[in-house]
């Protein structure tokens, strides 16, 4: 417990600190079971769970105004500009596409969209401004966008996914600079609300997915209107006098230098994780130099005895919400005794919210095929197409289910990917059965909902290396 105290007392200096400067505070009398330093999806979770077994907790939350000015309540990224007013954001982009749609299926609707998103997330800070009340201490800060720190202009006049749902008036014409979730989910919803919008893309799109399954992600948003600048990264901002930005960038693949004027700038390159306003160092709490993420065992430990971090500003966390729910609800177990299960931090599912959504867990083909080597995995794949985009006369050339297997044996499934309409909603139900160690016997076996786009992935029997027709022709 000594060491405890001399914890207690770096993080009392910090809440002095904090009060002194007149940004918030709670009273440090430090008679709490667990004070939790961050008021997220993660943090609210791990005091949540520990109050309601009876924990005397504190949650401490702060945010600092994004470098545009945009301030927002307790509840973290999720909430406030992250998945939710993004999946609202994503879901106002569909009803768009609906409405074209509603059109071929005989409907005749006028059409519009406004403040119903930031109503929705003001009443989401007020639902979680519950005061918690605190010996153990849990870090669960989260992260914040990056900006970059070699393009000169680019702080001062563009703003990030902390901003862009808290903007009074239209971006217009946007560039949004990166290419993976955030990035791409952003241009995905612009492009759907009618915004001229263009990715610029350094390397490859959803690096560490499966890139077959990134480039028709890619693919269906180029035909859909998203402008790609492919291999290119951006070296000035500049804003003009008629308030336009100019952006230059350099085509890597010529190395020549384009220009064009925008509305707004979006980086999307990236989060840092809000480790560093902490004092984390002065106590003692070891982090990755290079990520800036705080080293944590398997139960959440730091450097330091009773003090744990998790969700994002872990150093190796996978970066999503449902994760740091999950670990932060079995640390409060731990933390009282209830529980000694660890977090199982693999094969975690998930999908990215892009206007043809692609849900995916385990391995990409590219993975499997390293870890397993080619002649070891076998990859069934089909292409669908959705019912609902028959009548509407859609494109359904980008839909498409891809099983990544063990070759011999029941073929243990390593890998699901599936792009389509509710990719999420499909996908979660396959992630238990990918939990439970299902094969492709299992999944062969299972009867389909007919007709669905989920019940594709029951009939999917075409090997990649048959190279056989992967087209899906009826019933
Ligand atoms: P990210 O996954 O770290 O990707 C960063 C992107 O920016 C990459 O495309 C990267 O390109 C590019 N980039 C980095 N530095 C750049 C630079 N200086 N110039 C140009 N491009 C640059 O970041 P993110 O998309 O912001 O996502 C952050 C985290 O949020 C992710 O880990 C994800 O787990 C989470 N998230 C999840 C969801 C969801 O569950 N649906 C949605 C949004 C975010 P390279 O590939 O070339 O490095």
């Amino acid at each position: 417990m000594h060491t405890f105290s001399c914890v207690s007392y770096c993080i009392i200096s910090l809440i002095l600190e904090i009060k002194w400067q007149g940004v918030w505070f709670v009273t440090g009398t430090f008679d709490y079971d667990l004070v939790v330093i961050g008021g997220g999806s993660g943090g609210l979770a791990c005091s949540k769970e520990a109050a309601q077994l009876g924990q005397k907790v504190a949650v401490l939350d702060y945010v600092e105004p994004s470098v545009k000015g945009t301030k927002w309540g307790i509840g973290g990224t999720c909430v406030n500009v992250g998945c939710i007013p993004k999946k609202l954001m994503h879901q106002a982009a569909l009803l768009g596409t609906a409405l074209k749609d509603a059109q071929k299926y005989g409907w005749q609707v006028p059409g519009t969209m406004a403040e119903a998103v930031q109503n929705h997330i003001r009443s989401l800070n007020w639902g979680h401004r519950t005061t918690l009340t605190a010996k153990n201490i849990v870090i669960a800060t989260g992260g914040r966008p990056k900006y970059p720190t070699h393009v000169p202009g680019a702080i001062e006049h563009s703003i990030t996914s902390d901003d862009i749902f808290w903007l009074k008036e239209s971006p217009g014409k946007t560039l949004v600079v990166g290419a993976s979730y955030v990035a791409l989910e952003c241009a995905g919803f612009l492009t759907g609300l009618g915004l001229d919008t263009t990715v610029m893309v350094r390397s490859v799109p959803l690096r560490g997915f499966d890139q077959q399954m990134a480039g028709l992600v890619t693919d269906y948003m180029e035909a859909y209107g998203t402008k790609f600048c492919w291999k290119s990264v951006p070296k000035r901002v500049a804003k003009l006098s008629c308030g336009k930005l100019q952006v230059t960038w350099t085509d890597r693949q010529t190395g020549q230098d384009q220009q064009d004027s925008f509305d707004s700038v979006l980086w999307a390159i990236g989060r840092a994780p809000e480790t560093k306003t902490l004092n984390l160092e002065k106590v003692g709490i070891k982090l990755n130099k290079e990520s800036g993420k705080i080293l944590v065992g398997a139960d959440e430990s730091t450097s330091v005895p009773n003090i744990y971090a998790f969700g994002d500003i872990g150093e190796g966390r996978p970066e999503l919400t449902p994760t740091a729910i999950k670990a932060g609800k079995l640390l409060a177990r731990r933390l009282t005794g209830q529980s000694s299960e660890l977090m199982n931090y693999d094969n975690v599912a998930t999908t990215v919210f892009t206007p043809l959504e692609y849900g995916c867990v385990g391995l990409s083909e590219e993975e499997a095929e390293s870890r397993h080597g080619k002649d070891s995995i076998e990859v069934y794949h089909a292409f669908y197409k959705p019912l609902e985009f028959t009548v509407a006369e859609r494109d359904g050339s980008h839909c498409y289910i891809k099983v990544v297997c063990e070759r011999g044996g029941d073929q243990r499934i390593l890998g699901l990917h599936f792009t389509g309409p509710n990719a999420g909603e499909v996908t979660q139900g396959f992630a238990m059965g990918f939990r439970c160690g299902a094969t492709m016997n299992h999944l062969k076996e299972t009867v389909g909902i007919h007709p669905t786009c989920a019940e594709e992935l029951t009939k999917v029997n075409i090997s990649k290396r048959s190279g056989l027709d992967p087209t899906v022709t009826g019933c």
